[in-house]
């Protein structure tokens, strides 16, 4: 069984790991703003209730998003497992997702959090140059462009975003240990929760998941 939570701050390379977990494990990546994407385009009466409280502009409240998720796991492509990404955020969403765990027969049984030293995460991010045009992302000092400035991908113009710079990112990090540090505890305490280094490199990272899920197919 393969019903995998994915957790990492911003920067450790959550979104390479998940990229090769789906593709290597043949997961379905679930991620709640996807979720909402597609449970708005299909129209559900979840994903119409979203859709309006989104358009006002408001928060869409717990029930809301723990619907979608259960919605979303119910389905056909999860039974042989799942990733998920950015859910639970909350111990009452934690709390609600153990809940359903056992009603919709496919409780969460991994836990994989990535872990960088804060220093390296700010540096990662504080040097990150991205490209607006394609989406590719650059390091000024561990992954340069062939060219200063301009995307080797696309030629366009890279730059640094607001929400990179060392200040907010600090604050973005902050708030992110605030709102996860007890869902490490929730999940210890489940017995289901494994750390990973994410400073040992993409594929030694990988190699070591590889392992974990191996060991749980
Ligand atoms: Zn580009």
């Amino acid at each position: 069984m393969l019903n995998i939570i994915l957790m990492g701050p911003p920067g450790a390379g959550k979104g390479t790991q998940a990229k090769r977990i789906i593709d290597g494990f043949n997961l379905p990546h679930i991620s709640t703003g996807d979720m909402f994407r597609e449970a708005i385009a299909a129209g559900t009466p979840l994903g119409l209730e979203a859709k309006a409280i989104i358009e006002r502009g408001d928060l869409v409240p717990d029930e809301i998003t723990i619907g979608l998720v259960k919605e979303r796991l119910s389905k056909d492509d999860c039974k042989d497992g799942y990733l998920l990404d950015g859910f639970p955020r909350t111990i009452p969403q934690a709390e609600a997702l153990k809940a359903m765990g056992p009603e919709i027969g496919r409780p969460v049984n991994l836990v994989i959090d990535i872990t960088v030293p804060d220093e390296v995460l700010i540096e990662r991010i504080a040097g990150r140059r991205v490209c607006p045009k394609c989406g590719a992302s650059y390091h000024v000092k561990n992954m340069k462009p062939k060219a200063e400035g301009v995307c080797d991908r696309c030629g366009g113009e890279l730059v640094h975003r607001k929400d990179d710079n060392e200040e907010s990112f600090i604050v973005r990090l902050e708030n992110y240990y605030t709102s996860t540090q007890p869902l490490v505890d929730f999940y210890k305490k489940e017995g289901l929760y494994h750390h990973f280094d994410g400073m040992v490199g993409y594929e030694p990272l990988y190699e070591a998941i590889c392992e974990l899920l191996k060991e749980h197919r």
